[in-house]
C-alpha cells in the first residue's frame, strides 16, 4: 500500500499508476472499524483500485465538539488497510488540505437538506463535509465513492452535491455495520463508559420498534416520535431528534407511497450517537 501525504504526490501517482483503472475512494476520519472496512471491501469488489483517505477534518467540527479528542490511531489503521490490499492511503495534514487557512476557505454548501436533522444542532457540519469531500474528489478523481448508510443524511447530501455540480463520480451507499447487540459501529462509541455501552443499543431497538409500528399501520408519526423520545430520556439519553422522514428529502413525508426511514440522534454521556433504519412497506 502506497501511503501518500501530499496533493502533488497523489496527483502524480493517480495519473501514472492508477490511470484508467476504475478507482474507488473511501473517505474516512480514521480509527477504522469493521464499518469502514466493509466500505473498503465494497470498493475492492467494485473497483480495480482503491484509495482510502484518512483526514480528521476541522471544518466539519463545531467549536464545542470533539475535534481535539477525536481518536487518531494511524499505525493501527495502516495495518488494517494493508491487510485488505488497499492500493493508496491518502493521509494529508491540515496544512496540506487548507494551506490558505480555514477561515477564508472556499466552501461547498448543499442548502436546505443540510439544515435538517443533524444540521439543526450542528449548523456548519455538512458544509464542512461537502467542502472536504469536494476537495478529496478533485484530488483523487475516483470513478466511484463509497459512503455509509449510517450517515444517511451525509450520503443524501453528497449525492445531491455530485448531481448538482456534475462530478463524474458514482456514489454508492453501504448498509450499516452493527455490533451483535445492534449498536451501529462508530469511532465515537469509544467515548461510552461500560454502563453507557450497555444502554446504547436501545437506540437501535427503539428505531426498530417505530419501524414495526409504522408497518403495522400506525400513521400518527408524532405520537410515535414523542413516545420514543420519552423512552430514550428515561434510559438516560438526551435526544436531539427522533424523526420519521422521507428517505430522499429527509422532510416529513407528504405522499403515501414515499420511501420512509426513521432517524435518531441522541447524546449518551460524552458520546453523540446517530442511527437510522428503513421502514419497509
Ligand atoms: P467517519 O470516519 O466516521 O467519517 O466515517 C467514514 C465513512 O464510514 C462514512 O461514509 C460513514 O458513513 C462510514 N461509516 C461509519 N460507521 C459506519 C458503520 N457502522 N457502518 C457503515 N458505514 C459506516
Amino acid at each position: 500500500m502506497r501511503i501518500i501525504r501530499t496533493v502533488s504526490e497523489l496527483r502524480v501517482f493517480r495519473a501514472a499508476e492508477l490511470g484508467h483503472n476504475i478507482t474507488g475512494l473511501v473517505p474516512t476520519m480514521g480509527d477504522l472499524h469493521e464499518g469502514h472496512l466493509n466500505l473498503v471491501q465494497h470498493s475492492r469488489e467494485h473497483c480495480a483500485k482503491t484509495i482510502v483517505s484518512i483526514f480528521v477534518n476541522p471544518l466539519q467540527f463545531g467549536a464545542n465538539e470533539d475535534f481535539d479528542k477525536y481518536p487518531r490511531v494511524l499505525e493501527r489503521d495502516i495495518k488494517k488497510l494493508e491487510a485488505l490490499s488497499v492500493d493508496v492511503l491518502f493521509v494529508p495534514s491540515i496544512q496540506e488540505m487548507y494551506p490558505e487557512g480555514q477561515k477564508d476557505m472556499t466552501r461547498v454548501l448543499v442548502p436546505g437538506i443540510s439544515t435538517l436533522l443533524c444540521g439543526s444542532t450542528r449548523p456548519s457540519h455538512f458544509e464542512g463535509v461537502t467542502t472536504v469531500v469536494s476537495k478529496l474528489f478533485h484530488i483523487t478523481q475516483p470513478d466511484v465513492a463509497f459512503f455509509g448508510e449510517k450517515d444517511w443524511q451525509q450520503l443524501t447530501i453528497i449525492k445531491s452535491m455530485v448531481r448538482q455540480l456534475n462530478f463524474p463520480i458514482e456514489i454508492k451507499g453501504v448498509p450499516t455495520t452493527r455490533e451483535s447487540d445492534g449498536l451501529a459501529l462508530s469511532s465515537r462509541n469509544r467515548y461510552l463508559s461500560s454502563s453507557e455501552r450497555a444502554i446504547a443499543p436501545n437506540l437501535y431497538s427503539i428505531l426498530r420498534e417505530i419501524a414495526t409500528q409504522v408497518k403495522e399501520g400506525q400513521t400518527n408519526y408524532k405520537v410515535l416520535e414523542e413516545s420514543a423520545a420519552d423512552q430514550l430520556k428515561e434510559l438516560g439519553f438526551e435526544p436531539d431528534y427522533i424523526s420519521i422522514c422521507s428517505a430522499s428529502t429527509l422532510e416529513p413525508p407528504v405522499e403515501p407511497e414515499e420511501e420512509l426511514r426513521v432517524f435518531a440522534a441522541a447524546r449518551l454521556g460524552r458520546a453523540r450517537l446517530i442511527d437510522n433504519i428503513p421502514i419497509k412497506n
